[in-house]
């Protein structure tokens, strides 16, 4: 048993073991390490993954999916954090992002055409939101979609948009009532194959199996009825997702937490120093202890949201603290860790690339200073 499972029922314990099992059978840890050194993408594990049906996790049984629950998806992507917060990337990019919007925002004809491929990992998506002079203020992007006939064209620039190297289509919002701020946004499915779309990978601190990439849109032409939803009812749309998505990135990071404790645990209890093992030093076992709290908090705010949504709850609350706590507290854990293995750690291997993967999370997904801006603001109102 790796880790300790939370309460967890007996079909989340099914959950973690089985995907757990598969990755380590297909994505050893020398496999990661010379993955994220070449910055390739995870294609074995991405098909191994999808040939046991765990890209449907999320996707509605109607297209053949599991349709889980937010503490069951918890539990998984808990796991895939745990095991390699790259994989996890791969993963959430067509199946949480692309396939959330598929599932909620396309057409029954679209839904139909792309969620079965898409379980069968079949096609990659990924969400391009981002441009160089717009990451948080997300309303305030100027790339651009004007109908022409049948087609909308679109043009202008997006960034950090990750997996985009590898993505078959890609959901793009553009502005289609650029005076209208956030009631002006659309959002599109670009086929990457469409002539006047390029793609160019960018160079990460971290999870550098999942690329980010600048996006480079010159009269690109999407067909209308690629429109996600109707014309400048994006904002909404996005705001949707944002419950779902906060909770993941935080079981992300709590999974995170618990491979960091585990990997030091480990050159802790064998390192000795002055003829005898660091963990009896007190400097070193209680960095060990606040590694274990931090741990433990980043898991209780996760699986809390968690519950928080499956009950049916507003857990806007909720979701943006387990975002905040969970993502703070990895970053927060790595540096002890790294601190207690020193020189093993700052050098190329599995600490150094944790530390260098846990930066991201209080800055993907909503950086922590926009998330306390919501947690106030809520607190207001
Ligand atoms: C590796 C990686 C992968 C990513 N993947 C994707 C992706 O797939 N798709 C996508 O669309 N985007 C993606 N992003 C973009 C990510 O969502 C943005 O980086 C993030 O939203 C922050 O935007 P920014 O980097 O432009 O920072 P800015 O918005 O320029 O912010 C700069 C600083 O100012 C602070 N700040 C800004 N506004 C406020 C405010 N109102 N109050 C307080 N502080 C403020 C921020 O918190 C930050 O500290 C990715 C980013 C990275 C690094």
């Amino acid at each position: 048993m790796p880790y300790k499972t939370f309460g967890f029922s007996e079909q989340q314990i099914m959950i973690r073991d089985n995907v757990l099992g598969l990755l380590s059978r297909v994505l050893p840890a020398d496999k990661i390490q010379e993955l994220d050194a070449a910055s390739a993408f995870p294609e074995e594990a991405f098909q191994a993954l999808a040939a046991d049906g765990w890209l449907g996790l999320p996707i509605a049984e109607a297209y053949g999916g599991a349709g889980a629950g937010n503490r069951d998806m918890a539990v998984f992507i808990e796991a895939m954090g745990y095991h390699h917060y790259g994989v996890r990337s791969a993963y959430m990019t067509t199946a949480i992002y692309g396939g959330s919007h598929l599932q909620y925002h396309a057409s029954e004809e679209l839904r139909r055409e792309l969620l079965p491929p898409l379980i069968q990992g079949q096609l990659k998506m990924c969400i391009a939101y981002s441009e160089p002079d717009s990451g948080s203020d997300a309303a305030g992007i100027r790339t651009s979609a004007v109908r022409d006939g049948d087609d909308y064209l679109l043009n202008g620039q997006k960034v950090f948009i990750t997996n985009a190297h590898v993505a078959d289509f890609m959901v793009v919002s553009a502005k289609t009532d650029p005076a209208a701020g956030r009631r002006g946004l659309s959002l599109f499915l670009v086929d990457a194959r469409t002539p006047g779309l390029t793609v160019r990978p960018m160079d990460p601190l971290g999870a550098r199996t999942s690329l980010p990439n600048e996006v480079f849109l010159d009269d690109v032409r999407v067909p209308a009825e690629r429109r996600l939803g109707e014309e400048n009812a994006a904002w909404p749309m996005l705001m949707r997702g944002l419950n779902q998505e906060r909770l993941l990135l935080a079981a992300t990071s709590a999974g995170h937490c618990l491979k960091i404790l585990e990997v030091v645990q480990e050159f802790a209890a064998t390192r000795r120093t002055f003829g005898k093992p660091i963990t009896e030093y007190q400097a070193v076992s209680h960095k060990l202890a606040d590694m274990h709290m931090l741990t433990e908090t980043a898991r209780l705010a996760t699986y809390h949201a968690a519950d928080m949504l499956d009950a049916g709850e507003d857990a806007v609350l909720e979701t943006t603290t387990a975002k905040i706590v969970a993502t703070e507290n990895n970053f927060r854990v790595a540096d002890l860790g790294m601190q207690i293995m020193a020189g093993n750690g700052y050098v190329a291997g599995e600490m150094q690339r944790l530390f260098r993967e846990a930066r991201l999370g209080p800055i993907g997904g909503g950086t922590s200073e926009i998330l306390r801006n919501v947690i106030s603001k809520r607190m207001e109102s």
